[in-house]
């Protein structure tokens, strides 16, 4: 896909016919232009090239998904990007890794004639190093955007230093019920994720650092802890436990204290917001010279493989970018029965997705629900900014065989110049009164809903007074995969 990310598509590089080596650019970033290189996953030849796409025909090895608990972290990689956090990890800190590792950032780029073995957290498999000389410059050579679902270019989010005070904010509220990737690369390897954290701050000169983190996630904040301990620098900051808690100007307001303006940046509050895996991406672009290649992502449903005997959401890591989805569910071992849907990403933002959809930059997860309520009732959607959209709820009350009686946006959903919507105050409720009881007045007997944890339960209070039934588009996903309802009260 050549639209893997904000802003222009990457322009191809590569023809039909032509042999590719993993790790090979196929796509540029058009000068000038906010966007992101692309590049391959797999040794072999390109099938097809068009506006959309390069379809690369794997000649190499079979594919080889990783299962959740990634390799162990090389704390060389810390010592590398912070002599400051050399001490904090213990045993092997500041050791000579045998691998290369720290000598790229500080060396020069390195002779990429040829396909490079990566090492550690990098991967065992040989790819083509980028280039650059500045870590800025890597991050933009290895294709890296936001892997959080966002997919801003990070280059470019990294371009513009940080005034006085500047606060670096590593992202680790996995905030979408089901997923668990990012967690796990914390508890497995969070000297890479450390390692990336730090060269963002050198690179946009922040003064200190933050890991926004659920005190649930008690591994990873050991684990994080075992490298972070005697940093000055970077502390832990615990968020709650709610849906959105990982928005960024939400993560902004509960870190550092400001609510900005949906119309304002993050940088106006003297912040940049990274997400885990984005970090760890960076560490391995800066001391691998690594493009990106792959995704971290969790698969939840009823599978049939052994992975799912007694779970239904596990986590896959570095899954080359470009696979099927139909791939991964075959990995599972095909599924254990009827499904509603395919979806792409979490219960809140995830989106519909076919068998022969590839593995982007952005997949966070891959689901397939159970099969959808039927709903004999008429039905008003109510949308969250932070949530599932309009067009997203119009879906599922087709798919739920209901018919719409009304539309209403919570009232701090506010409308972008373009198009979008985001939240005055994500996760923090302004009332939802008026909103149901217009669709209850436009005829609505049951609500379907996208809000976020808190609005949900105020909905839920209102609508048992009418009443009403209330759905919310996570439901499908939260039955088949847990972990229970975003609603105090279930119908
Ligand atoms: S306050 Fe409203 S718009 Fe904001 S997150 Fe909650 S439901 Fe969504």
């Amino acid at each position: 896909m050549l639209a893997q990310h904000v802003g222009r598509p990457a322009v191809p590089s590569v023809k039909p016919g032509e042999a590719v080596t993993r790790g090979q650019r196929l796509a540029s970033k058009p000068d000038g232009a906010l966007g992101a290189h692309v590049h391959s996953s797999v040794d072999g030849e390109v099938a097809a090239v068009c506006s959309l796409y390069v379809d690369v025909e794997a000649t190499g090895p079979s594919l080889d998904i990783s299962p959740g608990q990634g390799a162990a972290a090389d704390p060389g990689i810390v010592a590398a990007a912070d002599p400051g956090i050399v001490a904090a990890a213990g045993s092997g800190i500041g050791a000579a890794t045998g691998s290369g590792i720290g000598a790229a950032a500080g060396s020069g780029p390195i002779a990429a004639a040829s396909p490079v073995a990566g090492s550690g957290a990098a991967g065992g498999e040989a790819y083509v190093p980028i280039g650059g000389s500045t870590v800025l410059e890597m991050i933009e050579e290895a294709g890296i955007v936001g892997c959080g679902g966002a997919g801003f270019p990070t280059a470019a989010k990294l371009a513009r230093p940080l005034g006085p005070g500047g606060l670096l904010i590593l992202n680790a509220a996995e905030c979408e019920p089901t997923l668990r990737h990012n967690i796990t690369l914390l508890e497995s390897d969070p000297a890479r994720a450390i390692c990336g954290m730090l060269h963002a701050m050198r690179t946009v000169q922040a003064e200190r650092g933050a890991i926004a983190i659920k005190e649930k996630h008690a591994k990873a904040i050991r684990s994080l802890r075992g490298v972070i301990d005697r940093s000055d620098k970077i502390s832990i900051h615990f968020l709650e436990d709610h849906y959105p808690s990982g928005e960024e100007r939400a993560a902004i307001r509960d870190v550092a204290g400001v609510l900005l303006r949906p119309d304002q940046l993050p940088f106006e509050a003297g912040c940049v917001v990274l997400n885990v895996e984005t970090a760890a991406r960076i560490a391995d672009a800066a001391e691998h010279r690594k493009p990106v290649m792959s995704k971290d992502l969790t698969l939840a449903g009823q599978y049939c493989g052994a992975a799912f005997r007694d779970r239904n959401s596990v986590p896959l890591m570095d899954v080359p970018l470009g696979l099927p989805v139909s791939a991964l569910i075959e990995h599972a071992g095909g599924l254990s029965q009827d499904f509603g849907e395919l979806l792409g990403g979490g219960p809140f933002t995830g989106k519909a997705v076919l068998p022969a959809t590839p593995v982007t930059k952005t997949m966070g997860g891959l689901a397939a629900t159970m099969p959808f309520l039927r709903v004999n009732e008429k039905m008003g959607l109510l949308v969250c900014a932070c949530g599932a959209d309009q067009q997203r709820l119009m879906e599922l009350a087709a798919a739920m065989g209901g018919e719409v009686a009304g539309i209403e946006h919570c009232k701090q959903s506010a409308q972008m110049p373009n198009g979008t919507r985001k939240c005055e105050n994500p996760g923090h409720c302004p009332g939802q009164a008026e909103k149901v009881i217009s669709l209850y007045r436009q005829g609505a007997r049951a609500l379907l809903i996208s809000n976020c944890s808190d609005c949900t339960n105020t909905v839920m209070t209102i609508a048992d007074r009418l009443p009403v039934k209330v759905y919310h588009s996570t439901d499908s996903l939260l039955r088949t995969a847990g972990p229970g309802l975003i609603r105090r009260k279930h119908i």
